[in-house]
């Protein structure tokens, strides 16, 4: 059985190899949500980053993020704010595109759901090339709300998302498990 927060986390990420195209290892953390205790680890663990941050918002991002992020903010006492693929929310909408590897996408947020005074964490799984996290806190900046950081439970170093995102960060802390 595991000893520290980090390998029971780890002992309950799924590798897998070459998903959802060749040469991708996708992160599955279902086995993780499965767990109650290891989920409730995780939470408190990103719950405490964010009360580290100061945050007093909870972005999550769709999808994965919300499932990290809905628990992260009510355990922290925040009200949370889904940022979602576009076309998905009926109000009135901030937008942000950004590159693919191949193509682009855009991701949005209630226009009313950040303002001036809000400092927001931005909560997801995975920490990749960097890019959606990017436009995310390029929406936040838009929407006139400060950065309070970004919370992951992973991030692939390898793929050189932080170094990507220190400009957009601007000293906010980026915390990985
Ligand atoms: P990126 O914009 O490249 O940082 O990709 C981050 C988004 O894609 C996150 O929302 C992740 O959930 C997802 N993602 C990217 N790479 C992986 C991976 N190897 N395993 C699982 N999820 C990933």
């Amino acid at each position: 059985e595991p000893t520290g927060i980090t390998e029971l986390l780890l002992s309950r990420i799924r590798d897998v190899a070459d998903y959802p195209e060749p040469g991708v290892v996708f992160k599955d953390i279902t086995p993780l949500l499965a767990d109650p205790g290891a989920f409730a680890a995780l939470t408190d663990a990103l719950a405490e980053a964010a009360g580290r941050t100061g945050a007093t918002k909870v972005v999550g991002l769709e999808a994965r993020g919300f499932i990290l992020g809905a628990p992260v903010a009510l355990r922290a006492g925040l009200g949370f704010i889904p940022v979602r693929k576009a076309g998905k929310l009926p109000g009135a909408t901030l937008s942000q595109a950004y590159d693919l590897e191949y193509g682009s996408a855009e991701i949005e947020v209630h226009a009313e759901d950040l303002t001036a005074g809000d400092r927001v964490l931005v909560v997801d799984d995975v920490l990749a090339t960097g890019g959606t996290a990017e436009a995310s806190l390029e929406l936040i900046r838009r929407a006139g709300a400060e950065v309070a950081g970004l919370a992951v439970l992973m991030e692939l170093g390898f793929l050189g998302g932080r170094a990507r995102l220190e400009p957009a960060l601007a000293g906010a802390p980026l915390e990985a498990l």
